[in-house]
């Protein structure tokens, strides 16, 4: 199959490690330009050689936060200036903090609106009309199984993201007839260094090893292993494609079965 991404550019948000990087260095591998934005600038240029070196397609690093209306404009100026168009944009960022509702705080809730909800608002704000105008893209929002499958002690995670599912699916049914599509896809338990270090913390304070935590996660999925950063990255690289012509504002788990919701 041709995925036909050979001269498409995509700015990947989050991308300077886990899935984001996956992401980024799977659409390099297909021949797209990547922009790949993350905060800590010596981090991010490394995650861009080393897509280089893999790939040999061209990745731009980018130090931007998300969290700023002002940082996301200049990461669309700078990819613009560097490839000249935006066809793909992933939305991504770091997980709000965990945390149940009576421990949470009015500005916990509001940093994390403005982390996991505004930057998805704001970085579709500031690539939509570019989009519009050469009638092609492709807004792929990363949230969470979290989303079908609310999880323990994630209240921030687990009620804003839903507000990131239906931001996506109302700008797939607006913004189709411009030739943009727009999808959401939700990670399950992914092996990324993030997960490695929450076993590891989880095995601290429980007074075990990180292989019982991980072997506790595994348990809840009919696969019985967690996904590698690689799986997920195959799944929107094809939704961010030419081949995915007809797929638009869907909310699709890439979890190994995690979530037991039948839709
Ligand atoms: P990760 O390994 O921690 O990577 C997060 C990436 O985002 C890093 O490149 C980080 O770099 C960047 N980032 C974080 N905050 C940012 C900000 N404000 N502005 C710009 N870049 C920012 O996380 P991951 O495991 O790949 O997960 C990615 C997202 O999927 C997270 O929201 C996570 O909660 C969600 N998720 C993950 C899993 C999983 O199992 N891995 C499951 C469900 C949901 P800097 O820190 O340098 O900015």
């Amino acid at each position: 199959m041709n995925l036909g991404l050979q001269n498409k550019i995509a700015l990947v948000a989050g991308a300077s490690k886990g899935l984001g990087k996956a992401v980024a260095l799977g659409l390099a591998r297909e021949g797209a330009s990547v922009a790949i934005v993350a905060r800590d600038h010596a981090r991010v240029e490394s995650a861009a050689q080393d897509i280089r070196d893999a790939t040999g397609a061209q990745a731009l690093a980018i130090t931007a936060d998300v969290t700023r209306r002002e940082d996301i404009q200049r990461a669309v100026d700078e990819t613009i200036k560097q490839f000249g168009a935006i066809h793909i944009l992933i939305t991504n960022a770091g997980g709000p903090p965990p945390g149940q509702f009576v421990a949470l705080t009015e500005e916990q809730w509001q940093a994390a609106v403005n982390l996991t909800l505004m930057s998805a608002v704001r970085m579709s704000a500031a690539v939509v009309p570019l989009m519009q105008k050469q009638k092609w893209g492709r807004i792929i929002h990363i949230t969470s199984a979290s989303v079908k499958h609310p999880i323990d002690n994630l209240m921030l995670s687990n009620s804003i993201r839903s507000a990131v599912i239906g931001l996506g699916k109302t700008q797939a049914t607006e913004l189709a007839k411009d030739g943009i599509l727009v999808n959401s896809v939700c990670p399950g338990w992914t092996e990324t260094e993030r997960v490695g270090e929450l076993m590891a913390d989880r095995a601290t304070r429980a007074k075990t090893d990180a292989r019982t935590q991980f072997a506790a996660i595994e348990n809840q999925i009919p696969m019985g292993r967690m996904g590698k950063p690689e799986e997920f990255a195959n799944v929107v690289v094809f939704l961010a494609s030419e081949c995915a012509s007809y797929v638009n504002g869907i909310t699709l788990p890439i979890d190994g079965g995690f979530t037991r919701t039948a839709f």
